[in-house]
């Protein structure tokens, strides 16, 4: 088994660069870190499988900085493979290493090893059987990573796509427990009446001014009046803030006498009744 394209530059001259870097770095490198950085790069140099842990050990003890300055320099000076291309090395190999031995030999390449990546690790040799039997019935039977992944998409169900929890806020700005979003989002209801209400409001005042026949009995200031009492009374039902004394909690609310038990104040309420001190300490917990 190969892993494809793994070619090697020659090692440039370290020994300069590495007298540099002390200087650099006020960090004098031991016999026993430069024997470390050889042990691993001969590893990753002789083993397709095995290199991830050596590949974390130079980054994690920052090795590669006896022969680099920076870990992209080393990968491509050292190796002539681009950062991306070891991660995807690593991947393969960490991808293989949860592997059973009978499947192991399926996966021969890094897209092979992508394709894998995304399944759970108990699900992959049913993958790989699968896409198995689909590189069988194509011509060669040699499993690449298209078998892998619609053998994938058929082994393991999708995800349930997560909804995120929807967060509202009152007027306030302060975020409606649970238990009232049904309140609010009945917000609408009142709103219709409301619009009702306007609309006689405004036709009133429009057959006032056009002095129409139709309309000639109707006491149009009285009943404007009165259809503005009904607006006000009516607009008390909307949900403006959470309450700020129970603060809408289930628990609480029910013993609250500023909202009587509704858990949600009225712009009316929230304007005339509530001191400034408390709508301040609820600005700034808004705020955090
Ligand atoms: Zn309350």
């Amino acid at each position: 088994m190969a892993v494809h394209g793994r070619t090697r530059t020659a090692h440039p001259a370290t020994n300069s660069r590495w007298n540099l870097m002390n200087e650099m770095t006020e960090h004098v490198w031991t016999q026993a870190e430069i024997q470390e950085k050889h042990h691993h790069e001969k590893i990753i140099q002789t083993n397709i499988t095995g290199i991830s842990e050596s590949i974390e050990v130079l980054k994690r003890k920052k090795l590669y900085m006896i022969e680099y300055d920076t870990w992209e320099e080393y990968c491509t000076g050292h190796w002539g493979w681009t950062p991306q291309r070891i991660s995807q090395l690593v991947d393969f190999d960490v991808v293989v290493k949860t592997l059973p031995e009978k499947v192991k030999q399926l996966v021969t390449t890094e897209a092979s090893a992508r394709a894998l990546k995304p399944v759970p690790a108990a699900q992959r040799p049913k993958v790989l059987e699968q896409a198995q039997k689909a590189a069988q019935k194509d011509s060669n039977g040699h499993v690449n990573a298209r078998h892998i992944s619609e053998a994938a998409a058929k082994v393991v169900p999708p995800k349930p796509k997560e909804t995120p929890k929807q967060q509202f806020f009152d007027k306030t700005g302060f975020e409606i427990p649970e238990n009232l979003h049904n309140l609010f989002l009945r917000t609408p209801e009142v709103m219709g009446h409301l619009q009702n209400l306007s609309a006689i409001r405004a036709m009133l005042r429009r057959v006032d001014e056009t002095r129409d026949p139709l309309w000639l009995p109707v006491n149009k200031s009285m009943t404007g009046s009165q259809v503005d009492q009904l607006y006000a009374e009516i607009k008390q039902a909307l949900p403006y803030a959470v309450c700020i004394y129970c603060q809408g909690r289930d628990d609480t609310m029910t013993h609250c006498t500023a909202c009587k038990g509704r858990g949600v104040l009225s712009e009316h309420f929230w304007r005339t009744a509530v001191p400034e001190e408390l709508k301040s300490v609820r600005d700034k917990a808004n705020k955090k």
